[in-house]
């Protein structure tokens, strides 16, 4: 059973997911590359694929205890997260002339990073040049904490104007205390408390904007099928109909050990025992759940379900298979970093293409 781009694989020609509950990124043909010319240089590129204009306008305001911005790579000579954007104008500037020479092929936008919303001048700005390459994205998608959405909600309506197709707002729970255990939301950020997050959610639905809770599986939060429905039961209650809960990313042996790797060996959740639960090997659905089918992803894989009126997707990945997929000579990936460089991976000194801070 093999995956290809975007697609969903419907339960009823899905006999038996667990045996694919595993790497199933291996299951995954990529769409044939297309060369391209960037910084005078020809490129083999994936059609299809995400460019991100790595968000640190600031420091985060939250400090998660699972931050993947503070895994560093044996390879890495840098975080990109320790350079925060510098001057706006020459940044800005940087990014339209890669987008220019971009103009034409199939891209989506990720804004994720650190967090966008952290400054709303500067994601304002970015916003307004998204509007002036419209036709340049398929897709538009935000990753969140949501802290920006909360204390500028003109931010909202400017993701709605800028044809956002999707926000996907981080939460590990419901519970303000619990989730500040994990999440760690600076003091004067006012989305730490249960009514400002509520209150964010409800706006964001309201400017019919697309929304999706993300929940990191952790024995601190979210870690049982009880918690899971516990967790979907309240986001129904608030109006919310799409939620993912994410295993902590394969991390292999790539990665200097810090606070951030020690936390996530202590603390993980297989995602693959919750789906063991939700829809055993052999045998139906655990009662109130429905599995409508499989995606998957030249890194990640995901089962989704129904509970009442909530699709519930669970989501596993793997920054080893992800490592393999950008260094495998075509392009995957596009990162713009805070330094003008535009990367084909997250790590600022890989697969580096070019910079664009100069004509
Ligand atoms: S909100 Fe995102 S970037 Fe900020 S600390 Fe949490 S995971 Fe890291």
């Amino acid at each position: 059973m093999s995956f290809r781009p975007n697609q969903f694989r419907h339960a009823s020609l899905v006999p038996s997911p667990g045996e694919y509950r595993e790497g199933r990124w291996r299951t995954f043909e990529p769409r044939a590359p297309v060369e391209k010319v960037l910084r005078g240089q020809r490129f083999l590129l994936r059609p299809g694929l995400t460019f991100t204009p790595y968000a640190n306008p600031t420091p985060c305001n939250a400090h998660c205890s699972f931050c993947s911005e503070e895994l560093l790579r044996l390879d890495a000579t840098r975080l990109s997260a320790k350079t925060p954007i510098g001057a706006h104008g020459r940044y800005f500037a940087g990014l339209a002339r890669a987008w220019q020479e971009l103009a034409g092929f199939e891209l989506g936008l990720s804004l994720s990073g650190l967090e966008a919303t952290s400054d709303p001048a500067w994601m304002s700005r970015l916003l307004t040049l998204v509007r002036a390459h419209d036709t340049l994205f398929a897709e538009r998608v935000l990753y969140t904490n949501g802290s920006g959405l909360c204390t500028a909600p003109a931010l909202i309506d400017a993701l709605a104007e800028a044809h956002f197709d999707r926000v996907e707002l981080s939460r590990v729970h419901f519970d303000e205390r619990v989730n500040h255990l994990v999440m760690r939301f600076d003091a004067d950020q006012p989305i730490r408390t249960r009514t400002a997050f509520e209150a964010t959610v409800r706006q964001v639905l309201a400017a019919g904007l697309e929304l999706k809770l993300v929940c990191i599986l952790n024995t601190q939060a979210v870690a049982s099928v009880e918690d899971v429905e516990r967790y979907v039961g309240e986001a129904e209650a608030l109006g919310v109909r799409r939620v993912v809960f994410r295993g902590l990313s394969e991390l292999g042996d790539l990665y200097r050990d810090n606070r951030e790797t020690r936390w996530m060996a202590k603390h993980r959740v297989p995602v693959r025992a919750l789906m063991d639960v939700l829809l055993p090997e052999e045998g139906e659905p655990r009662a109130g759940w429905t599995f409508e089918g499989v995606t998957s992803g030249y890194y990640y894989y995901n089962e989704v379900y129904r509970r009442r009126g909530v699709e519930v997707v669970l989501e596993g990945a793997s920054y080893v298979a992800h490592l393999d997929g950008v260094q495998g000579g075509v392009l995957q990936k596009l990162v713009f970093h805070s330094t003008g460089d535009l990367c084909g991976d997250w790590v600022p000194n890989a697969q580096v293409i070019g910079n664009y801070f100069e004509p």
